[in-house]
């Protein structure tokens, strides 16, 4: 299944967690859920969607790869910074679900990061049942 998000900064975060959720509600009660992007200049993560915490992870994305710094992708569209901060991040996350819900920490929510925005992005969900283990 796919979540549209529509992100509204050129580098913006949104808390995917309850789209997520509603999609692994009565599905199953045990096994894990997948979270992919099939995009090159966005990623997810599991973190704390704290607004302080969501301000440094995009502070540090432009300390770890400044915007301008010369790269030889810009010749083609201009956003090689955006390209390598998807690379930092990943493309896909996996959550396990227990008694049909995401088994997320107490602090954990499942969070997409635009790295070229603002535009509209589509997520694949991807959920598995009969997982063995704890
Ligand atoms: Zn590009």
């Amino acid at each position: 299944m796919a979540i549209e998000v529509r992100s509204n900064d050129r580098v913006d975060i949104v808390d995917v967690t309850s789209d997520v959720a509603d999609i692994v509600a009565g599905e199953m009660q045990r096994g894990i859920c997948t979270v992919y992007v099939p995009h090159t200049t966005a990623g997810v993560i599991v973190n704390e969607r704290e607004e302080r915490l969501c301000s440094d992870i995009k502070n540090a994305l432009e300390r770890l790869v400044p915007r301008d710094e010369g790269y030889g992708h810009d010749s083609i569209d201009d956003n090689a910074d955006a390209h390598l901060r998807a690379t930092l991040l990943g493309e896909s996350v996996t959550i396990p679900v227990r008694s049909g819900e995401l088994a997320l920490g107490t602090w954990q929510s499942i969070l997409f990061v635009d790295c070229d925005g603002p535009r509209t992005r589509r997520l694949q969900v991807t959920v598995v049942e009969g997982c063995v283990g704890e």
